[in-house]
C-alpha cells in the first residue's frame, strides 16, 4: 500500500514516526481540519473534539473503532460495519451507549454535514478518563465519528502492477492470546511495526502469517490466491472476516468461480496465477509482488476489481437521516 494508507492515514507525510517540528508545522494535520464531528450525541467543530490525555483507551487499548467508505454520498455496508462496532466493544466488555440504529443516524447526519460524495468514516468508541487503573468498569464509554475525503487510495500504478508485500515477522496472534475478533486499536500495535517495516524497505505493505505460520492477511485488508481459475482465501479464524472480503466472495461465486475457504501456507505462493486483498481501504487490489515473488495482475483479479466497483456505485435509494 502507498503512503496514503487510511487503517492508518490518508494524508501523505503524518505516518511518518520522526517528525521533525518545522515538518510537522508544515503538514496537514487531522486535528486541525474544518467541518464538524459527531461526538457523544451532536455534530460538533472538527478542531474542538478533544480526549484528555488520562484517557483509558489510550493507556490500556480499551478502543475498537472502523473504517467505512462513502460511495456517491452512501456508507457502504453501513448496517454490518455498525453492527461490528458494536461487537468489538462487547468483545472488549463495554457496551457503546448508543442502538444500531442510531449509530447509523449518526454516521449519515456526520456524511451528510460533510457533504463529500466519496469519503471515508471512521468510526471510534473508548474508555474514558474516569478510572486509570487496568480496571476501569464505571468508565464512560465516548463515541465520535469522524468524515473526510478520500484521495485516491493507490496510484494508477498500483493498480496496473499490483503492490509489494514483505512478510511480516509479526504474526496474528492464537485467539486464545488476543481477542481477534474484535477490530480493536491495540490489535493495529503489530500492524503498524509490520507496515512501517515493509515501508521501509520499498515495499506497499506486509503479509502477515497467523500463530501457527498459516497465511493470515496483510495489515489491513485479507488475503485471496488465484489457482488455475479457483480463488482460494484462508479461514477467517484469527483475523478479521472482512466486509469487503465477504462482499468479494459473493461477486467471485455470482461468477461462477470455484472458492475455497481453506489452509493456505507460504509454501504455496510460487504456484500462485494471481494474488489480490480485499478492505475498506484496499477494496480490490492486486498484489504483483511478495518479497521476492513476482505476480501478474490476472483476469479473475481484474474482473473482480470491475465488479466491485459497480457494486459500490451502484445507485441505493437514498436512506433518511
Ligand atoms: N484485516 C484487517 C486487519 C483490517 O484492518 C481490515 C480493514 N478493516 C480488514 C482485514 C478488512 O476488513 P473490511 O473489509 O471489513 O474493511
Amino acid at each position: 500500500m502507498t503512503a496514503n494508507d487510511t487503517e492508518g492515514n490518508p494524508f501523505a507525510g503524518n505516518s511518518n514516526t520522526a517528525i521533525h517540528c518545522s515538518a510537522r508545522s508544515a503538514m496537514l494535520n487531522f486535528d486541525d481540519q474544518d467541518g464538524q464531528i459527531w461526538y457523544d450525541g451532536a455534530l460538533r467543530p472538527w478542531r474542538d473534539v478533544r480526549l484528555h490525555v488520562l484517557s483509558h483507551g489510550l493507556h490500556y487499548g480499551s478502543c475498537v473503532f472502523e473504517g467505512e467508505r462513502v460511495y456517491n454520498g452512501s456508507v457502504f455496508r453501513l448496517r454490518e460495519h455498525s453492527q461490528r462496532l458494536l461487537d468489538s466493544a462487547n468483545i472488549l466488555g463495554f457496551e457503546i451507549p448508543y442502538s444500531l440504529e442510531e449509530i447509523e443516524r449518526a454516521t449519515r447526519e456526520t456524511v451528510a454535514a460533510q457533504g463529500y460524495a466519496d469519503a471515508y468514516v471512521r468510526p471510534v468508541a473508548w474508555r474514558g478518563s474516569e478510572m486509570m487503573g487496568v480496571s476501569a468498569q464505571q468508565s464512560f464509554i465516548h463515541l465520535a465519528i469522524a468524515v473526510w475525503e478520500w484521495p485516491s487510495y493507490f496510484s494508477p500504478e498500483a493498480r496496473t502492477k499490483g503492490i509489494k508485500l514483505k512478510r511480516a515477522k509479526w504474526r496474528r496472534p492464537d485467539p486464545q492470546c488476543a481477542p481477534v475478533k474484535a477490530k480493536a486499536a491495540g490489535l493495529y500495535m503489530i500492524c503498524t511495526l509490520s507496515k512501517h517495516d515493509a515501508e521501509t524497505t520499498g515495499f506497499d505493505d506486509a503479509l502477515m502469517l497467523d500463530w501457527r505460520g498459516q497465511i493470515a492477511e496483510t495489515t489491513g485488508a485479507n488475503f485471496f490466491l488465484v489457482k488455475d481459475g479457483e480463488i482460494h482465501t484462508p479461514i477467517p479464524d484469527c483475523f478479521l472476516d472482512g466486509i469487503t472480503r465477504r462482499s468479494v466472495m459473493g461477486l467471485a461465486r455470482a461468477r461462477g468461480y470455484r472458492l475455497h475457504e481453506r489452509v493456505i501456507m507460504p509454501d504455496e505462493l510460487p504456484g500462485a496465477d494471481e494474488i489480490f486483498v480485499t478492505g475498506t481501504a484496499a477494496e480490490v487490489t492486486p498484489v504483483g509482488q511478495i518479497d521476492d515473488l513476482r505476480f501478474q495482475v490476472g483476469p479473475v483479479t481484474r474482473a473482480l476489481m470491475e465488479d466491485f466497483e459497480k457494486m459500490v456505485r451502484a445507485p441505493v435509494a437514498a436512506p433518511a437521516v
